[in-house]
C-alpha cells in the first residue's frame, strides 16, 4: 500500500512517499480500515525530530488521526461492520492493566499513540482494535454531514481538550478560564469545551486573525500575548480575583504568567511544553492559594464516547485548515511546522 513515511529521525527531508506492506486483520477484535483522510498534530513533528525513549523501526508511517471505511473485521467484532464510515481514538491501551480496569486508558502501562509508537494513519490501510473505533455520527439538520477530513481532524485534539477542561480542571459554569495560544488545535478546542461548560473564557494569541477566530468560537476576551501582560490583564478583568483555570501547553515561555494569573483555589492544567519543559513554582504560593497543578494526556474510553456523542449533536465540529492529497503530504507538514494554520491540516487518501 502507499504510505507517507519517516525514513529516519531528523527534519522534514526525511519524509517520503513509500510502498509498504498493508496491515492485516490478525486478532478477533481487529478492524481493518481503508483510510480516506488523516490529520496531522504537533506530535507528528516531534516524532520526526525524535523523542527521548522512543525507538522506531524505519520506514515509520506517521499520522495519529484518521477516518475511513471499515474494510474487514475480526471474528469477535460486533460494533462496526464492513462498509461503515468510522473514526477512532488514536490512543491504544492494553485493556488489561490496573489503570485500564479502572477506566483510565490513557494511564495504561502499555499506552501507545498511532503514528508515534506504532504505524500511523498516513497510509491506505490501518488496523485498529474495536474498542477504539466508532461510526462517524450524523448530526441533526440543519448541520451538514461530517466529512472524512472533518472526522479525521476530530479525535486527538478534542479528546485531549475534553479531558483537560472537564475531567482534570473540572471547569464549571461561571469559572474564568485562560487559554494560551488559541491558534493550536488543542487550545482552540479547549476554548470551545470551556464555553460549552459555561465558563468565561480569555484567549491569547500573537496573531490578530487567530484572535478574531477565537471570538467567533466564543472567546469572551482575547489578548495579544506579545503586546500585553496577560497575567495583569486577567487580574484586571476579574476584579483582581484571578482565573479559576489556566489551560497550558506552552511551557517555559508562559508558565510564570500562568501562575500569576491564577486565583485562589485555581487549577492549571497542561498537556505539553512546546517552549521548554522545566517549570518552577513557589511552594508557598502553591499551598497558600491551594492550587492544583494538573497534567493531562489524551483521554479514556468514556471521554472519547462523550466527545463523539457531542459531535453527533452538532457540537465541537472540527475546524479544517487545509486538505492536500497523500502525494503532497510533505506540504501539510511544512504548513504545520510554519504554524500558519487555523484548524487542522488534513491529508486526503
Ligand atoms: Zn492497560
Amino acid at each position: 500500500m502507499r504510505a507517507f513515511v519517516l525514513t529516519g529521525h531528523g527534519d522534514l527531508s526525511r519524509l517520503a512517499l513509500a510502498d509498504v506492506p498493508a496491515p492485516e486483520v490478525r486478532g478477533p477484535l481487529d478492524v481493518r480500515i481503508a483510510l480516506r483522510a488523516a490529520a496531522l498534530n504537533h506530535l507528528d513533528l516531534w516524532t520526526v525530530r525524535g523523542l527521548p525513549g522512543l525507538s522506531l523501526r524505519f520506514p515509520h508511517i506517521l499520522g495519529g488521526d484518521g477516518a475511513g471505511v471499515v474494510e474487514s473485521v475480526g471474528s469477535d467484532v460486533t460494533r462496526v461492520k464492513p462498509g461503515d464510515a468510522v473514526l477512532f481514538n488514536p490512543g491504544l491501551s492494553c485493556y488489561r492493566c490496573e489503570y485500564c480496569h479502572a477506566g483510565e486508558h490513557s494511564l495504561c502501562v502499555e499506552y501507545r499513540l498511532l503514528g508515534e509508537h506504532v504505524a500511523g494513519t498516513l497510509a491506505e490501510y490501518i488496523v485498529i482494535p474495536e474498542p477504539n473505533v466508532f461510526p462517524i455520527p450524523t448530526p441533526p439538520a440543519p448541520h451538514p454531514p461530517i466529512t472524512f477530513p472533518e472526522a479525521a481532524a476530530f479525535s486527538l485534539v478534542t479528546l485531549t481538550a475534553w479531558r483537560m477542561v472537564m475531567t482534570r480542571a473540572r471547569v464549571k459554569p461561571g469559572d474564568t478560564v485562560l487559554v494560551w495560544g488559541v491558534g493550536g488545535g488543542v487550545a482552540s478546542t479547549a476554548l470551545r469545551v470551556a464555553k460549552l461548560a459555561g465558563a468565561f473564557v480569555i484567549a491569547t494569541s500573537s496573531n490578530a486573525a487567530k484572535l478574531a477566530r477565537a471570538r467567533e468560537l466564543g472567546a469572551d476576551v482575547t489578548l495579544d500575548h506579545t503586546a500585553v501582560d496577560v497575567a495583569r490583564e486577567v487580574r484586571s478583568l476579574t476584579g483582581k480575583r484571578g482565573a479559576d483555570v489556566v489551560i497550558e501547553h506552552v511551557g517555559e515561555a508562559t508558565w510564570e504568567q500562568s501562575l500569576r494569573a491564577l486565583g485562589r483555589g485555581g487549577r492549571v492544567v497542561t498537556c505539553g511544553g512546546t517552549t521548554g519543559p522545566m517549570l518552577m513554582v513557589d511552594v508557598r504560593r502553591l499551598f497558600w492559594y491551594q492550587w492544583d497543578i494538573l497534567g493531562s494526556t489524551m483521554g479514556n474510553a468514556e471521554e472519547y464516547r462523550a466527545v463523539v456523542r457531542l459531535l453527533g449533536q452538532g457540537k465541537l465540529r472540527p475546524l479544517v485548515d487545509s486538505v492536500v492529497p497523500l502525494a503532497d503530504a510533505r506540504q501539510a507538514f511544512e504548513r504545520l511546522a510554519a504554524g500558519d494554520q487555523m484548524g487542522k491540516v488534513v491529508v486526503e487518501i
